[in-house]
């Protein structure tokens, strides 16, 4: 088949739409963020309607913008009370519920218009925003067109499924449906780029991506639309798996040097001074993570493990695993209060072993240093020199570690903690070195089928269990209304400090005019403004519940020295209470902390809720945590939290999370590169064609890695890997 070329030579797909659909048309599509004809083709409908068999009123909702099939009841016109002009009141039903529409004009003229087209028993499909006027739902200044009724088309007709397309304002899904219709007259299958290979097709029985289009836009049953969106859905897992089997084929091309595990060595010693046993998921993982080491090809390995479960540890068996054999292991944190932290337990649970060349030191031990953003010069450059000399064996940081200045000779393994946090080009940035050995830990644990897709190129291993005699921590929700409750919350803070605990009070915002970000939505409006840390902190202050008690901050702009002796305070119990924002949420270990108040707890999300109370219930003593909560029963917001308390069972809560979010926000802010990409693909519901997809891709790129045989899927995976380096697969 001919390819349209137009005269710009630019290929009809290429074409901006004022050419094809009409400068006013095109100008309204562009609301709706299309401006070439291929947007416009992959512009589908959201879903399908039989004349006859309507879309229910019922589901309306106040605000939303909305498309219905109803027939007319009737129409009463009448002079408006309050003001001048004229009233329409026309009365719609979809056989079970009513709606009003409403027009308005200053002389009966333009509504006796409307009130002639819209005669009783009219079927049309009606589009506007749906608006409560007296507690009742109506449309205001609906755009509708007229539908034949059944009885003046043919059978087939009839047959025909309605599409509805996402629609704006002043863009009604039949201008879409015309647009399209009108462009779709313009192309042949020649046009459309086909990215399936033809036997991916066939054993999937799909249909090509031209037919497809077509079985989308222009279905004559129910099934034409199914197998359209079916073969779409097909498209993205196939690209979506390539890329992550491309990334990660790619990632172990290059050898690496072999880290085998030394009988004697630091890593030995080290296992045989541990003052607890590990848990068999440590011992598992353990023994995964060496042998990858032990290979030539570079480990890629992702470790999801809930709060608590012990991930550092293994990690740093991993890390002396290395050292042992002459190499040096970074250790990555997403915040300098969580590398400092790491630095110091590291430094604790070594010993001597971490006095490696120095005074007094082990003969096998080696070095251990620290590299953030807030070193001074000096301090910085020693470090680097050591590093750069292979002195240091282990070197803890932030993302300061990912800059050209840094050199790590002997790089030989580099562990992310708290993978969620980074980037996936930060990632990448760590290994560029080619065949460095990589582990990133996770405390946020993803359903499965969200973790093929999102870390699809890493292999996964788990920890499901917590070290034993962990500490139970009870949670109750407060309502934050309720005056006495919350005077309750107070005093049992002050009891726990009584007893020797420690406190942390978390608030989603600092001060009073800053923005809070990453919360989730309010369900009630009649709340008071966020909770601030600055205020909080005052608030504790003067109160009288905790008269002698001192009570410091954290937040995250704070110096890291002024961090550092914030945390100091708090675990010395010189500021025994500490009111902080999410900084806190991840990897902080203060054993003694007992009790945490969450203040504005509605507004956090699933999992954010499930880090913070990792914070407590570390030590020897139970937890107490206790969130302050606006959201009235029975809103998303009070069955998340219901959640919350119900569980500390991170597994359950990811499922739980979910299941309360909308398909778009299934992956997340963080992860809308890879929404934004996924039209039809519901990762939550399509888990079985990920599954099969995923093996095919695999098959692809370990045959033939560069997609040579396969140019039409290359080009596909080449386009969505160039939106890679900026959003495709999550930036955080
Ligand atoms: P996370 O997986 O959340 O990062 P950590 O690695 O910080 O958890 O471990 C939490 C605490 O449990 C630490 O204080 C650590 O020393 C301790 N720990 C780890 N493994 C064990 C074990 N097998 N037995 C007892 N305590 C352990
Ligand atoms: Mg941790």
């Amino acid at each position: 088949m001919m390819k349209a070329v137009a005269t710009d030579g630019r290929t009809l797909l290429e074409r901006p739409l004022d050419r094809l659909v009409g400068a006013r048309t095109a100008k309204a599509l562009e609301k709706l963020d299309l401006h070439t004809a291929g947007d416009l083709l992959r512009h589908a409908p959201r879903r399908y309607v039989h004349r006859g068999e309507l879309v229910p009123l019922s589901r309306a909702v106040e605000g939303e913008s909305v498309t219905v099939v109803a027939h007319v009841l009737g129409t009463s016109m009448r002079p408006m009370n309050a003001r001048r002009g004229f009233l329409l009141k026309v009365t719609i039903s979809d056989g079970r519920h009513d709606m009003s529409l409403t027009f308005f004009a200053k002389s009966p003229r333009p509504l006796a218009f409307h009130e002639s087209k819209l005669q009783p028993g009219t079927l049309a499909t009606f589009s506007g925003t749906v608006s409560s006027y007296r507690g009742e739902l109506q449309l205001t200044h609906p755009e509708y067109q007229l539908l034949e009724d059944e009885g003046e088309v043919d059978e087939k007709d009839i047959a025909r499924p309605l599409p509805l397309y996402p629609a704006a304002v002043n863009v009604p899904t039949w201008t879409i449906e015309k647009a399209v219709g009108s462009i779709l007259d313009q192309v042949g299958p020649g046009d459309i780029p086909e990215p399936l290979p033809e036997p991916f097709r066939t054993q999937h029985g799909l249909l090509g991506a031209f037919e497809a289009l077509v079985a989308l836009h222009r279905p004559q049953t129910d099934a034409d639309w199914q197998r359209g969106r079916e073969r779409m859905k097909f498209e993205e897992a196939l690209i979506l798996q390539t890329v992550l089997a491309q990334r990660g084929h790619e990632a172990t091309a290059v050898d690496s040097e072999p880290r085998p595990r030394r009988s004697a060595g630091i890593a030995a010693e080290f296992d045989r001074r541990l003052p607890f046993d590990l848990t068999e998921g440590q011992v598992a993982v353990g023994e995964q993570i060496s042998a990858d080491l032990a290979s030539t090809r570079p480990m890629n390995r992702l470790l999801q493990g809930d709060v608590g479960s012990g991930k550092t540890i293994v990690a740093l068996r991993a890390m002396l695993q290395v050292v042992d054999s002459g190499g040096q292991a970074a250790l990555l944190a997403p915040t300098e209060v969580l590398a400092e932290q790491h630095h110091r337990s590291i430094l604790a649970m070594l010993g001597d072993l971490a006095a490696g060349g120095m005074l007094g030191g082990s003969d096998i031990g080696t070095r251990v240093d620290l590299l953030t953003g807030s070193l001074g010069a000096k301090a910085k450059r020693s470090v680097l020199g050591r590093l750069a000399g292979g002195e240091t064996g282990i070197i803890v940081g932030t993302h300061a570690l990912i800059s050209d200045h840094v050199q790590i000779p002997y790089l030989s393994l580099a562990v992310v903690d708290e993978q969620h946090r980074f980037g996936v080009d930060q990632r990448d940035a760590l290994r560029a070195n080619a065949g460095v050995n990589l582990l990133v830990m996770t405390a946020t644990p993803i359903p499965r089928t969200l973790a093929m897709t999102v870390f699809g190129d890493l292999e996964v291993s788990e920890l499901t269990e917590v070290p034993a005699g962990r500490q139970e921590v009870s949670t109750t929700i407060v309502p934050a209304g309720r005056r006495a409750w919350v005077d309750r919350v107070w005093e049992r803070v002050a009891e726990e400090v009584a007893d020797g605990g420690r406190a942390f009070i978390v608030c989603p915002r600092i001060n009073p005019d800053d923005e809070a970000a990453g919360l989730e939505a309010s369900d009630e409006e009649a709340r008071p403004p966020l909770s601030t840390v600055v205020e909080t902190a005052q608030m504790l202050r003067d109160h009288p519940a905790l008269a002698g008690i001192d009570v410091g901050i954290l937040t995250g702009p704070m110096s890291a020295e002024e961090k550092n002796s914030a945390m100091a305070a708090l675990q010395s119990g010189e500021t025994p209470v500490l009111v902080a924002t999410t900084v806190i949420e991840v990897g902080v270990d203060v054993p003694d902390a007992t009790i945490m108040v969450i203040l504005d707890a509605d507004r956090f999300g699933l999992s954010q809720l499930h880090q913070l109370r990792g914070r407590i219930g570390r030590g020897t003593r139970p937890g107490i945590c206790l969130a302050l909560s606006w959201a009235p029963e029975g809103t998303v917001a009070d069955e998340r939290l219901a959640a919350f308390a119900a569980t500390r069972d991170g597994f359950a809560l990811a499922e739980k999370d979910l299941e309360l979010r909308r398909e778009g926000d299934v992956l997340g802010a963080s992860q809308s590169g890879v929404r934004s990409h996924l039209r039809h693909l519901e990762i939550r519901k399509d888990v079985r064609i990920i599954e099969m997809v995923r093996d095919n891709a695999a098959a692809y790129i370990a045959e033939d890695p560069t997609l040579q045989e396969w140019p039409g899927l290359r080009a596909a995976v080449d386009e969505a890997r160039r939106m890679t380096e900026t959003d495709y697969l999550g930036r955080s």
